[in-house]
């Protein structure tokens, strides 16, 4: 019986009522015809992949197979002060404003419907509620299973499906309000996650990693040669891959980047921007979810080496259902305290016991006739 730790997976509904529907009308405007025409121009039919379903299959998957030792809570709307901290007063306003109605922020197919703009504040404060629970001791870890997700937002623009920057929020609002000096932002979603990034690049205090499918892959940002500047020059690490790396490149930049890079920064709480779509089921890269596993129990054993365990997951991406709610799950099994997986390793053990009862089927055995004619054979004796 593996030993349970104490998880809290934080969930809430309001996040249900982002809903966009490229189907309805929405706000007159430029950028509704630019989008209207780029969308035309696919010559496909195009839905809005980030929907709502993303996350009730994880919550059905959830309560079909629970992970022994994770508790649910509901989560709570950001506010202002919060979302302050990382977005402009008035890039604020302009989502505020936006407040029961339905339209499009940007070419990068962020859209709002009449429950966006809650949804949001729900999914940046649900957030926050994770960072707290974990800070406050009432659980080692926690899990913030929320949309729309963040790591794309920019301080003063809404970008890939990203309205608020969740984790950037719930990254300030530790430093801010709960008293943690260093906080380390790890990244492993599919796609760069440039608004933590540019939310943080001159910080000094935030050590932000991020690996991921290099550019050109949206948001085509995430170079090596991107550090930080300033009193942040060398706290942005980035680990750009080729398309279908998968779970031993992701490993050993674990090993070899990220832990290095944390023991030399000494974080006081881990924020891990959670994408589910380095899973092949996304056909983006290879990530398996023995790969999720064990690239979680590095850092549980890291955050319990740097930080007294102190580890917040934030969902960002993943949009194939089945990938997305298993990977969760996988996750959660780790942090409630199931061994990690090693991936590659399934089936070996399997394999080498059937190996040992099949050995003897295939080896020929010496019959009399052979060792007779072996003894009788002119080799001489010592031959090489
Ligand atoms: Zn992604």
């Amino acid at each position: 019986m593996a030993k349970q730790n104490s998880v809290i997976a934080f969930y809430d509904e309001r996040m249900l009522a982002h809903e966009p529907n490229i189907d309805v009308p929405f706000l007159p405007g430029r950028m509704d015809k630019r989008v209207r025409s780029l969308l035309s121009g696919l010559g496909v039919p195009w839905k809005y992949p980030e929907h709502p379903a993303r996350l009730s299959a994880i919550r059905h998957l959830l309560e079909l197979e629970p992970v022994p030792g994770v508790t649910f809570e509901a989560g709570m709307p950001a506010t202002r002060e919060q979302l302050g901290r990382v977005h402009t007063s008035s890039y604020l306003d302009s989502i505020y404003h936006l407040r029961g109605k339905s339209a499009w922020l940007d070419v990068d197919t962020t859209a709002v419907s009449p429950g966006s703009v809650e949804a949001a504040e729900v999914a940046a404060g649900t957030a926050v509620a994770a960072v707290e629970a974990v800070v406050a001791g009432r659980a080692e870890s926690s899990f913030a299973l929320v949309r729309p997700p963040g790591h794309h937002a920019e301080p003063v623009r809404a970008r890939g499906f990203c309205l608020f920057n969740n984790v950037a929020v719930a990254a300030a609002h530790a430093r801010a309000a709960l008293g943690c000096q260093r906080v380390m932002i790890i990244d492993w979603d599919a796609h760069h996650g440039n608004g933590t990034q540019d939310i943080f690049w001159a910080d000094p205090d935030v050590l932000f990693f991020d690996i991921h499918r290099a550019s050109p892959f949206y948001p085509g940002t995430g170079s090596l040669e991107e550090v930080g500047v300033g009193l942040g020059d060398g706290t942005n690490v980035n680990v750009p891959l080729p398309a279908d790396a998968g779970d031993i490149a992701y490993l050993k930049a674990f090993r070899e980047i990220l832990v290095p890079a944390a023991e030399w920064f000494r974080p006081d709480l881990i924020l891990v921007s959670t994408g589910f779509d380095p899973h092949s089921h996304d056909l983006a890269l290879n990530v398996s979810y023995d790969g999720f596993s064990a690239m979680t129990g590095i850092l549980q054993s890291l955050a319990r080496r740097q930080c007294g365990g102190r580890l917040v997951f934030v969902l960002e991406g993943g949009y194939n259902l089945i990938s997305l709610s298993r990977g969760v799950r996988s996750v959660l099994q780790v942090l409630a305290g199931d061994e990690p997986h090693e991936p590659g390793l399934r089936g070996l053990a399997e394999v080498e016991a059937a190996a040992a009862f099949h050995r003897s089927a295939f080896v020929a055995e010496p019959d009399a006739s052979d060792t007779q004619s072996d003894a009788g054979s002119d080799e001489p004796s010592g031959a090489t």
